[in-house]
């Protein structure tokens, strides 16, 4: 049976996974281009014979990328994932249908969030940076203690929110550090203090 792979990214105009069958010697043949339905973005490869040159619309940072791939890895094999140089993300399968298709949904969501204003990740990371900031003056002024009477404390970054934890009882105070209004509520607070340890 003749060799088929499975070509897929991620559209950066209109979001949606673009995936597109070719056979091997389809790929071999001459120039190909996978089209995006909304007909705004193409992946483009060609080859001469032992490398692929692959023009991919990348549907994480919108740009797009060259990348080298091996006429042998292109062809055959497991398959390949190709990576935004600008995020580190992957940003195009190209193997095995299934595999790139399960792979693609998850780009799928992974792209909408870095695009997504709301859930920017970008977005996030400058309120974060405001946060700590503020927690980094507050700490100045003495203003972080726990209820169990500690002032020694770490703090945690996690996704959205910033957590206070207690060095000597462990306790927990989570602020979160998603949106403007986080920011408000955390200025507003002269002091902040950890709940403590119920029982000690
Ligand atoms: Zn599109
Ligand atoms: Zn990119
Ligand atoms: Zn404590």
């Amino acid at each position: 049976m003749e060799e088929r792979r499975t070509i897929g990214y991620i559209c950066p105009q209109c979001g949606q996974a673009v995936a597109e069958e070719r056979t091997a010697f389809a790929l071999s043949a001459g120039p190909q281009a996978v089209r995006c339905p909304c007909g705004k973005s193409a992946l483009t490869m060609e080859t001469d014979g032992l490398q692929f040159r692959v023009e991919v619309p990348c549907g994480i940072c919108g740009g797009s990328h060259r990348a080298q791939v091996s006429a042998d890895a292109m062809l055959r094999g497991k398959g390949i994932a190709l990576s935004c140089p600008k995020t580190r993300q992957l940003c195009c399968y190209i193997g095995e249908e299934g595999r790139v298709r399960a792979a693609l949904k998850e780009l799928e969501i992974t792209a909408g969030k870095w695009k997504d204003p709301e859930a920017s990740h970008f977005a996030d990371s400058l309120i974060m940076y405001e946060v700590l900031s503020e927690l980094k003056e507050s700490a100045a002024r003495d203003g972080i203690s726990c209820a169990c009477g500690s002032r020694a404390y770490a703090i945690e970054v996690r996704p959205g929110a910033v957590d206070l934890v207690c060095r000597d009882c462990g306790a927990k105070l989570r602020l979160p550090a998603a949106t403007d209004e986080d920011l408000d509520s955390l200025c507003c607070q002269y002091r902040l203090r950890i709940p403590g340890r119920g029982g000690r």
